[in-house]
């Protein structure tokens, strides 16, 4: 179990919620200089970090919204993303198909195109293009033939695994002198003479320990639980938040490429996202009041988004779902009456209080996308090192996070290839290793290197490794079960979502962790209530199914 640490130091600058904003902060503070500690509730990336579509991408729909500045921000951060983190972020063609439309509406799609592209026009991807309906329909096999006209193609990008974007922030951070604790929750602030928030008291979840730290300066990056935090807190501040809840749910492959949809229903625009051997559909924006700890799918949003991917793609069977995620927006609050949540701007605020609010001492962020974390953090270090008084520049942009260091992920694949099959790994083996740590794969195998038995196998259904379970305990603060099945490897999201693996997993993680027979028994009822959670619906049954 990890120690907390020294509480007589004062740090600079304190970090509330390791999600991908607050780990991205850490590990901007820490690049540049300043001695920072990170606290997170559950496990980095647990947050909305883990429950999004997975894109990082300027957004075509916000252009509709007239939100320029937010799109070409987004645009430039997902040209940043692709040099600094190439192992995580990577290209994917969308398509558009169009469907009896008006002459209004493909002249909407025409600008909409020209100014995404312009608005990234220093990119790397290439340019839009529109595709006749031979092509698309060559693409896109099983896209509905009756009524397509065509469609326009372009291209976005796409993070496979957010939670391990995030982690490398951490990581980053860490190597840089940071200290952070997953499974640590602030339970409240420390207040000093003049009344201003200058420390905070923590609880470690999982020892029960309640240590209390010292800062210069307290960031509060809770993303969705900040209006939670700071009613707490007893501030007069009224609600900053409004918060919508997105579901996702996992099906059979049915597209190549990214698709963009229209519900036939309300005419909101949704995704069908290639994804891990699955089509991800998503998403739903609803308001949401109720538990952020619970959010879980419901039968009826999966069905909303059955009925249109059933139209579009009718040959799928739509009624097979696999897993579903859900999770929450934290959208600026926008008093326009009656904007529906759709038309809230995505744009982040950085929220500086003073004495009024009574958490002078505090800056807390609202909102903000996954696309946008590396330049929202910036932002806020730099308004941290002014108010400090630290004059360093920040440099997250230009330096590869860890596992980055190698673009050519080709010839990274084949030279991991052959240097594991020395161990007796499968080529699918050592490219899953790839996938999962970029460049620092080969620490798998260095590992493999002192103890052949950690080649093993944790179950013969995934490529996953003994390996890799050591590694996340001692390299990567993975303290729980589904930390490791969720957030260290991509066990969760197989079709059994890794429920083969779990006896392996336990017996490896039991003795390093100290774990007694009642601790292992809960980490597994854990793991079992979360994938009972997210496949309770793998029997919704789709109107075209009823239509038969
Ligand atoms: C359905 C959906 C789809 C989305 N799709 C995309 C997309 O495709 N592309 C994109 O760019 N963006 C997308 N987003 C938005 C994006 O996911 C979020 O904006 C981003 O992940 C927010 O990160 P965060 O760090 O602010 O919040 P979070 O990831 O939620 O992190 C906040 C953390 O604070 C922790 N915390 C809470 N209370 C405490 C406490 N007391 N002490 C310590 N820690 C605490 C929580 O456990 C949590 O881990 C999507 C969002 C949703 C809901």
């Amino acid at each position: 179990m990890t120690s907390l640490p020294n509480q007589s130091e004062t740090y600079d600058v304190i970090i509330i919620g390791g999600g991908i904003v607050g780990s991205g902060i850490a590990r901007d503070c820490a690049q540049r200089g300043l001695k920072v500690a990170l606290f997170e509730r559950e496990d980095y990336g647990y947050g909305t970090t883990s429950r999004s579509t997975r894109l990082i991408h300027g957004g075509l729909r916000y252009l509709e919204m007239l939100d320029f500045g937010l799109v070409r921000q987004d645009l430039k951060e997902r040209e940043t993303l692709l040099k600094i983190a190439p192992h995580r972020v990577q290209p994917l063609p969308f398509i558009l198909p169009f469907y009896r439309c008006s002459l209004f509406y493909r002249l909407k799609v025409r600008v909409g195109m020209l100014l995404y592209d312009l608005l990234s026009y220093d990119k790397t991807l290439p340019n839009h293009r529109y595709l006749t309906r031979t092509e698309t329909l060559e693409m896109e096999q099983g896209l509905q033939a009756k009524g397509l006209q065509g469609a326009a193609m372009y291209y976005d990008c796409q993070a496979a695994f957010p939670e391990r974007l995030c982690l490398d922030n951490i990581l980053s951070a860490q190597r840089d002198g940071a200290v952070v604790f997953n499974h640590t929750e602030i339970v409240d602030t420390l207040r000093g003479t003049e009344g201003g928030v200058c420390g905070v008291r923590v609880r470690n979840r999982l020892t029960g320990e309640e240590p209390e730290f010292r800062g210069r300066l307290i960031i509060n990056a809770t993303g969705a639980w900040v209006d939670r935090l700071l009613k707490g807190w007893k501030t007069p501040l009224p609600p900053q938040l409004r918060l919508t809840k997105g579901i996702h749910f996992a099906a059979p492959l049915a597209n190549k490429n990214a698709l963009v949809l229209f519900s036939k229903k309300d005419k909101r625009l949704m995704f069908v996202i290639p994804w891990l051997g699955y089509s991800w559909i998503g998403t739903t924006d609803t308001d949401f009041d109720t538990n952020l700890d619970t959010v879980h799918a419901l039968r009826d949003e999966i069905a909303y988004l059955q009925e249109t991917v059933s139209e579009y793609l009718p040959q799928n069977n739509w009624s097979e779902v696999y897993f579903t995620n859900a999770g929450v927006r934290a959208l600026v609050r926008d008093n326009r009456p009656g904007a529906s949540e759709s038309a809230v701007s995505r744009k982040h605020g950085v929220l500086l209080h003073t004495h009024g609010d009574g958490l002078e001492g505090m800056i807390t962020i609202l909102g903000g996308k996954l696309t946008a974390y590396r330049d929202i953090a910036e932002e806020v270090v730099n308004r941290a090192c002014e108010l400090l008084q630290h004059r360093v520049e920040g440099r997250t942009g230009t330096i590869p996070l860890p596992g980055g260091e190698r673009n050519d992920l080709k010839n990274l694949k084949a030279e991991v290839g052959r240097a594991g099959s020395e161990y007796g790994l499968t080529q699918a083996q050592t490219d899953y290793l790839v996938s999962l740590y970029g460049s620092e794969a080969y620490a798998i195998l260095n590992r493999i290197e002192y103890d052949a038995s950690l080649a093993k196998p944790l179950s013969p259904e995934y490529p996953d490794i003994r390996a890799q379970v050591v590694h996340a305990i001692e390299a990567e603060q993975a303290q729980t079960l589904n930390d490791f099945l969720l957030r260290r490897s991509l066990l969760g999201f197989t079709k059994d979502q890794g429920e083969q693996a779990i006896p392996a997993i336990l017996e490896m993680m039991a003795v390093p962790l100290k774990w007694e027979a009642e601790r292992v028994a809960e980490e597994r009822s854990a793991a079992l209530a979360h994938i009972a959670l997210t496949r309770q619906h793998r029997e919704v049954v789709t109107k075209s199914d009823m239509n038969t």
